[in-house]
């Protein structure tokens, strides 16, 4: 591991001077919150900052659900918030998606500012003894496309890399519209999440779209008939703490003549960032929870997905999980 300095800064304006003084270079000066991922990375030798500034006690961890929606400080960790039984009534695809997420242990200590943040499970990123990864080291190439890519995205993959967006919170609040609360030295703003990570296009190794130094502060999602009809469905190799292979995020308004008013749906294990599918959305809308109609609307997800190979049944698998998350969020009306 490289050495590094832990700073603890008493206040949060501390860690953003902290962090400025780095400037844009993160081989300087790097965040850590809770700590799940950021060790991991800095144990494989990934990430190798000479100064880990810690977020530590200094993010905000309320937690508020009001008739205006529902607001989730940084710090607040993943079990907190699954915990929190007004959550789970008003926004249970959120809550689902945190308790099908890691372990308990994990849980515990991880942030939601860190779960936004936290880097693929690319296996080529993850291990240095592989040299060619443009997100690891810009311009060196990606061993994932002609490689082993069983784990890879079939959605908004590129030339340079095609590596998959690991967060489950991440796809049940794309779904709802959330907005992420950006705070730097001096200034604030806020960030759609569907515009907060960035496809990875030429340059793979920007994630987000957070200015050097910027934290996040919190999360917000909107009230919304559709929220409280939400489900999260999770595909994984094995029932404890794994990643998704596919996951679908599904929201409804139903009519009472039990066809779909509105509908959100976003998915995960296929895109390069939390995967919204507004064409999905549309398809759904005045469809009934009928098999058939839902099988069609979620056909649509397939336009514009590319296999690499070993990756290609997920194509199908996101329809499939789109169907089931869709029908048990209809169930819960
Ligand atoms: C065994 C295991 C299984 C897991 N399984 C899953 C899973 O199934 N689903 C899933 O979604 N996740 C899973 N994870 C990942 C886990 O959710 C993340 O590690 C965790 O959410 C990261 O949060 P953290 O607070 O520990 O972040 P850290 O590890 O402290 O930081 C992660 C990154 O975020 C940055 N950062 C942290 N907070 C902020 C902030 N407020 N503002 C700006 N930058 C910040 C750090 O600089 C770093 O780059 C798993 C992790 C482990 C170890
Ligand atoms: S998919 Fe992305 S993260 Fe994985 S090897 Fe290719 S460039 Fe690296």
């Amino acid at each position: 591991m490289h050495p590094f300095a832990l700073e603890r800064p008493r206040d949060l304006p501390g860690a953003l001077a902290l962090r400025a003084q780095s400037g844009r270079n993160d081989v300087a000066a790097e965040y850590i919150a809770g700590g799940t991922d950021m060790v991991q990375l800095l144990q494989e030798n990934v990430r190798r900052p000479d100064r880990l500034v810690s977020l530590g006690g200094l993010l905000d961890k309320r937690i508020d659900v009001s008739p205006q929606g529902l607001r989730l400080g940084a710090g607040a960790t993943m079990a907190e918030v699954a915990a929190h039984p007004a959550l789970a009534a008003e926004f249970p695809v959120i809550a689902e998606a945190l308790l099908n997420s890691a372990s308990p242990q994990v849980r515990n200590q991880a942030t939601m500012g860190g779960n936004l943040l936290q880097r693929t499970r690319c296996p080529y990123f993850r291990d240095t003894g592989y040299s060619a990864c443009n997100k690891r080291i810009p311009g060196s190439g990606c061993s994932a496309i002609r490689g082993e890519n069983r784990w890879h995205a079939v959605l908004g993959g590129s030339d340079d890399c095609i590596a998959v967006h690991p967060s489950d919170l991440a796809v049940a609040l794309v779904a709802l519209d959330a907005v992420v609360h950006i705070q730097g030295s001096g200034r604030e703003r806020n960030v759609a999440l569907a515009q907060f990570h960035r496809l990875p296009r030429s340059t793979p190794h920007i994630e987000a779209e957070l200015r050097p130094g910027e934290v996040v502060a919190a999360i917000t999602v909107p009230a919304s008939p559709v929220a409280r009809h939400s489900h999260y469905l999770k595909v994984r190799d094995r029932a404890s703490f794994e990643f998704a292979v596919v996951s679908a995020a599904v929201a409804l308004e139903m009519q009472d003549d039990g066809r779909i008013r509105q509908a959100r749906v976003a998915v995960g294990g296929v895109g390069t960032k939390p995967w919204r599918l507004p064409n999905v959305e549309a398809a759904m809308t005045g469809s009934s929870l009928q098999r058939e109609g839902l099988r069609k609307a979620a056909a649509l997800a397939a336009q514009g997905a590319q296999g690499r190979g070993h990756n290609d049944f997920k194509i199908e698998l996101m329809q499939r999980a789109i169907v089931r998350a869709a029908e048990a969020a209809g169930a819960r009306s």
